[in-house]
């Protein structure tokens, strides 16, 4: 968990983007991250109007 989050500050990735797993190719010798954009949508229960944005 620690080092996802020092790729986050490395490759400045910033809410609602997020690091979900870092992962060592070594056969390509490559560094594989993955990244995902995580968010909620609310609705009003009456006019499904979306309300707010809920980052997690
Ligand atoms: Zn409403």
């Amino acid at each position: 968990m620690k080092d996802i989050r020092l790729y986050e500050q490395i490759l400045e990735i910033e809410r609602p983007w997020q690091v979900e797993r870092v992962s060592l190719n070594k056969e390509r010798k490559e560094l594989e991250v993955e990244i995902t954009f995580k968010v909620r949508f609310w609705a009003c229960p009456e006019c499904q109007e979306r309300m707010h944005i809920l980052w997690i």
